[in-house]
């Protein structure tokens, strides 16, 4: 009898009648003999609603309030997969954080995971409950309500996984599995039938929301089975794997688009040692993460540093770099709300030249132009005008994935 962690996304729980056709996907598999622990997301756009809900009453409103308020969307889907369950003639009970012992710490809205007490959750297993799990919702030390940050029920379903030595993950969503890009922006995106976690953490890092990234950091660290699959249909998804020798003749696994990256700028910032940290270092202590940097010399002589930070650090990162801009001397300060990332990702990166280049060609001959360049050891990103991100993906995915282009992604293809 193999235990078995199923995560239902928004789209795959967003009517009372995908509820229904989730619930008969459990029952399959309990009757199959497995023992299954469902973790669900809020109702596809709920958890966006409740975020406005509270930006109509309040210019900034409170961390702990809002955490109270969006991490309800879990606590109804949760109940309604029960209720349904239960009217099927199968025992099944709904828990939500307090209730899994899922601790958090006290950061509000990406709350960090400290521990999870499954005892609970295995008893009613036990008893011969299906136990539908709240994603997305923590506990902190005090007992307040956290979230785990956006996408996160999928956090919430590895984490139980590893908690429970779950036989595997299943993550189900509203396409086939993880595509060589996004298929709604890339028509011939292929699926993949196997991918390394390296790769998929790039992927998810870099745009590709199918999985949220911290989820595959954590399946990663655990060892935890993951596959992503369509609740609409009973195609085999993906398997997220460890990285074997075969692998690496792959070079490009596929290409991302993050449309959530803002551009800063300081300009004149003189050139000299100790700066580059006065200017990060407030960031850093802030928690807010830092993408890309590039830092170029600029027309009198000084220096102009460029970075990128998520759309929704930009506020607290302006309000930083104001202040830091007026205690070093720098000459201004400028920014662009919306950039796009474009990246190219796969583990054959590690040992073959010549992909940046071949990414580099394809973008300059539809003439787009790179604004900034970052490389990792498995993905080069490029950072171009929002309005050229979905072109620059198909560019890029014709380039390395088209009928034209040498094959590449003999790996996995479906
Ligand atoms: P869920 O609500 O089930 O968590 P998400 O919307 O978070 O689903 O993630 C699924 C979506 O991820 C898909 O609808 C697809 O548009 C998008 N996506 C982006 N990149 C990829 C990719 N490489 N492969 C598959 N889906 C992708
Ligand atoms: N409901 C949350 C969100 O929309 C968590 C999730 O769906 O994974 O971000
Ligand atoms: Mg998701």
């Amino acid at each position: 009898m193999a235990l078995i962690v199923q995560k239902y996304g928004g789209t795959s729980v967003g009517s009372i009648e995908r509820i229904k056709a989730v619930a008969e996907r459990v029952r399959k598999t309990v009757l199959g003999g497995d023992r299954v622990v469902v973790v669900v997301s809020a109702m596809a756009g709920e958890t966006d609603r409740l975020f406005s809900l509270a930006s109509q009453l309040g210019t900034n409103p409170s961390p702990r309030e809002t955490d109270v308020l969006v991490s309800t969307g879990e606590q109804v889907s949760a109940a309604l997969l029960a209720i349904r369950l239960q009217a099927m003639g199968l025992p099944a009970v709904s828990f939500l954080a307090h209730q899994l012992r899922l601790r958090t710490d006290s950061n509000h809205g990406r709350a960090k995971i400290r521990s999870i007490d499954v005892r609970r959750v295995l008893q009613a297993l036990d008893e011969g409950n299906i136990v539908v799990a709240a994603g997305y919702q923590g506990i902190d030390s005090h007992g307040n309500i956290t979230t785990l940050g956006r996408g996160a029920s999928d956090l919430t379903a590895v984490a139980l996984a590893a908690a429970l030595r779950a036989d595997r993950c299943e993550i189900y969503t509203d396409v086939e599995g993880v595509f060589t890009a996004d298929p709604t922006i890339c028509p011939n995106a292929r699926k993949l039938s196997r991918i390394t976690y390296d790769e998929m953490l790039e992927l998810a890092g870099s745009g590709a929301k199918v999985l949220q990234a911290r989820s595959v950091e954590l399946a990663k660290r655990y060892k935890v089975p993951l596959m992503v699959l369509s609740s609409f249909s009973d195609t085999p998804g993906t398997m997220v794997v460890e990285e074997n020798e075969a692998m690496e003749s792959v070079l490009v696994s596929g290409v991302t688009l993050d449309r959530n990256q803002s551009k800063i700028t300081l300009t004149g910032v003189e050139d000299r040692p100790g700066l580059a940290a006065k200017i990060f270092g407030p960031i850093a202590a802030a928690g807010i993460v830092v993408d890309m940097i590039i830092q170029n010399a600029s027309a009198d002589g000084r220096t102009d540093l460029t970075f990128t930070v998520a759309r929704s650090d930009l506020p607290r990162a302006l309000a930083i770099v104001n202040e830091v801009a007026v205690q070093i001397g720098a000459s201004g300060v400028r920014f662009e709300e919306q950039v796009a990332k474009v990246s190219v990702v796969g583990c054959g990166m590690r040992t073959h030249a010549g992909v940046a280049a071949r990414m580099f060609e394809a973008l300059a001959k539809e003439g787009i132009n790179i604004e900034m360049i970052a490389t990792s050891e498995i993905k080069i990103s490029a950072v171009v005008n929002v309005k050229y991100g979905e072109l620059a993906v198909r560019v890029l995915h014709e380039e390395f994935f088209g009928t034209g282009s040498p094959k590449t992604a003999q790996k996995g293809d479906a």
